[in-house]
């Protein structure tokens, strides 16, 4: 069951109600869950928005505890991001988004995978993600990581270095949940980007919200005018596609068109 829902507290973070003692007992738990292969990567369906074909896919994270039942990662993510398991679970999320790629990539998808902003700090970020590549035999072109604005604000000098090297090697970068963080748009400029995401809180209420349909307007027109790609999270109506299809956004993602489901499951779609 998803926690989250269709709660649309944007600014609320799980993390704030648990005790220390909960936060402990639970990086306890997702170090035991990495150990024992208890995490798995399920796939959610991006669409082309003019052709209806299955375009790529993002990763998301999923885990069953025996104990715990499963675990939502917009509950065990943030407290990951807090203790620094992020960077281990980041790390394992990578690699096995990548072997799977390699998987499909006769089939001309692009999968998405989400990064951490800590997991992005670490000095060898780069290294981490070219290595996996090779050792998958897999086309840089066949992934896209999905950043935070966060990433960009902290330490810019550091976050343009290696966006730089990631660009160059050619792998592909979007900008997650965009308008959502510290919105400063002058890193749209300075990064080498090539998708904005805009986030489900700005899809939800559209068409019947006229402040959504103009921001998300308006982030469709930014990402064009930039040279950017731009697709919509969270569809879950069709009068919301059709909204996006007339706004000219490229790309949807949404229970609409499909959850996030397993490999096998996902390559019944292809
Ligand atoms: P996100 O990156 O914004 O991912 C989109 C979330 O929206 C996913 O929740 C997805 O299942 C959900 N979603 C997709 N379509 C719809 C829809 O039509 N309606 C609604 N109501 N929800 C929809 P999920 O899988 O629970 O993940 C929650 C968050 O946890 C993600 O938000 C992301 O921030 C984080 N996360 C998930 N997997 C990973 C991962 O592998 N690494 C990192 N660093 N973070 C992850
Ligand atoms: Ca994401
Ligand atoms: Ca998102
Ligand atoms: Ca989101």
């Amino acid at each position: 069951a998803k926690e989250r829902g269709r709660s649309g507290f944007r600014f609320y973070q799980p993390q704030m109600n648990m005790s220390l003692l909960s936060r402990m007992k639970l990086d306890h738990a997702m170090r035991l869950a990495l150990e024992q292969q208890q995490f798995k990567l399920y796939y959610q369906p991006q669409v082309d928005l003019k052709t209806g074909a299955i375009v790529g896919a993002e990763a998301l994270i999923r885990w069953h505890d025996e104990a715990l039942g499963n675990v939502s990662p917009a509950h065990f993510i943030p407290v990951a991001e807090e203790t620094g398991v992020i960077i281990p679970i980041g790390n394992w999320v990578l690699k096995t988004a990548i072997e799977q790629a390699s998987q499909w990539k006769s089939k001309n998808i692009i999968i998405a995978i989400n990064v951490s902003a800590l997991q992005f700090q670490q000095s060898n970020f780069v290294e981490i993600v070219s290595a996996a590549l090779q050792a998958a035999e897999l086309s840089p072109a066949f992934v896209e990581l999905e950043l935070t604005e966060s990433i960009l604000i902290n330490d810019a000098e550091d976050a343009l270095q290696k966006l730089q090297a990631l660009a160059t090697l050619g792998v592909k970068l979007s900008i997650d949940d965009f308008g959502t963080g510290y919105s400063s748009l002058n890193y749209l400029k300075r990064f080498p980007l090539n998708k904005l995401k805009i986030d489900r809180s700005f899809v939800q209420e559209a068409p019947d919200n006229d402040s959504d349909v103009a921001i998300c307007s308006a982030i469709i027109n930014l990402s064009h005018a930039l040279n950017l790609k731009v697709i919509a999270e969270g569809v879950e109506t069709e009068e919301q596609k059709a909204f996006l299809i007339d706004a000219g956004c490229d790309e949807m993602q949404g229970y609409l068109f499909s959850p996030a489901i397993p490999a096998d499951e996902f390559e019944k779609l292809l």
